[in-house]
């Protein structure tokens, strides 16, 4: 088997030792004869597992009893519509930070249901910055305030979590489990599992007690918070192998020693490719360092015949999945839990060499 260094951005690479002991669940898991993929997600062995796993997610983000953890269908992007049916109540309007492509999108979505405000515009700028709290643009009668911890594509994150007198709304779908958080900040959190949590196709989602009960009566079920949160997450069958790749993520993100430990590695991992990217004139990263991310960090070189050839170079020297997303080209190295720094150390060399010799 020759694994190679993946940095793609979503669905991404998985621990190793997630990977092996999935092989082992195959075909049978758990003494019962079948695989986790064969048997209802009623049994004993799947309740077992979807509880195990709820545990392992309140521990690791210090998850208030006040708060329901629900495992969902759609993405985030069914989050997007979500939120605002759930929680717009009799309001017409909320409030949407915008860091890129995702929030764009989660504010378009929303614009179905309400009217969706722009707080900033991060990316206007020639180096992109979140503007300071005391210049955004929030009103007094939105619903909510929403904003998206790390941007994937521009690799632009939210250091702190944002202070405001309404109920905040995050999309942790490229930064969930990678460093500590404040959830008691927070109404509502939501993130598709593909990057740092498993495996594409359940979402969590994670929703104060007090926004339950005020979904729009349009809502479909299976988006309703509050439907999802007295059935458990069961009100249909839900993404049972996705579940139990989660229950073994979260272990392994437990047996690294918590998302302390994860952050410090992963802001380690981060310096290593932002300090090759500003030791080189080729390489340009257009985010300015208050808010630079740790989990996406995208760059350009001064061609696109450059950064064909870049590319081309990585993928003989075993360095997969580093194009930059459509929208902005360029190069993206997605450093999530499960990078390693032997991945990173290999990328940076590469880096240099590849410098060196244009
Ligand atoms: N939000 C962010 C920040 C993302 O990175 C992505 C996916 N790359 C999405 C939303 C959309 O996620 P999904 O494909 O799960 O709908």
């Amino acid at each position: 088997m020759t694994r190679k260094h993946n940095f793609s951005a979503g669905p991404s690479t998985l621990p190793l030792e997630v990977i092996e002991q999935i092989r082992a669940d195959l075909p049978e898991w758990q003494s019962i004869g079948a695989s986790v993929m064969e048997v209802s997600h009623r049994s004993k062995a799947f309740s077992d597992v979807l509880e195990q796993t709820e545990t392992n997610i309140r521990e690791l983000l210090a998850i208030p009893n006040n708060y329901r953890v629900l495992f969902l269908h759609g993405g985030a992007s069914g989050q997007f519509a979500a939120v605002p049916m759930n929680i717009m109540a009799d309001k017409v309007s909320a409030d949407y930070c915008n860091t890129g492509y995702w929030s764009a999108r989660g504010a378009k979505e929303a614009a179905i249901y309400l009217q969706a405000n722009e707080v900033f515009d991060a990316t206007k700028a020639d180096i992109q910055i979140i503007p300071d709290q005391s210049t955004w643009q929030l009103s007094d009668d939105a619903a909510y305030v929403h904003y998206t911890s790390n941007a994937s594509i521009r690799g632009i994150q939210f250091q702190e979590t944002p202070n405001v007198n309404n109920i905040l709304v995050a999309d942790m779908s490229s930064d969930i489990l990678s460093r500590p958080i404040d959830v008691e900040k927070h109404g509502i959190i939501y993130a598709g599992a593909q990057k740092n949590v498993g495996v594409s196709g359940v979402t969590l989602v994670i929703v104060r007690d007090d926004l339950l009960g005020k979904a729009w009566d349009k809502t479909p079920s299976i988006l309703n918070y509050t439907v999802q949160a007295e059935k458990h997450s069961l009100l249909n069958t839900p993404c049972t192998f996705a579940i139990y790749v989660m229950s073994l993520v979260t272990a392994w993100i437990k047996k690294q020693g918590g998302l302390k430990a994860v952050e410090t590695h992963n802001r380690a991992k981060a310096e290593k490719v932002y300090a090759a990217i500003d030791a080189n004139e080729m390489y340009h990263n257009p985010v300015d360092p208050s808010c630079r991310s740790f989990a996406n960090i995208p760059f350009l070189l001064p061609s696109d015949e450059l950064t064909e050839k870049f590319l081309k170079d990585a993928t003989e020297h075993n360095l997969l999945n580093l194009k930059g997303h459509r929208t902005v080209g360029g190069i993206r190295v997605s450093n999530y839990n499960a990078i390693s720094m032997e991945a990173i150390d290999a990328l940076t060399g590469f880096m240099q060499n590849f410098a060196n010799k244009a």
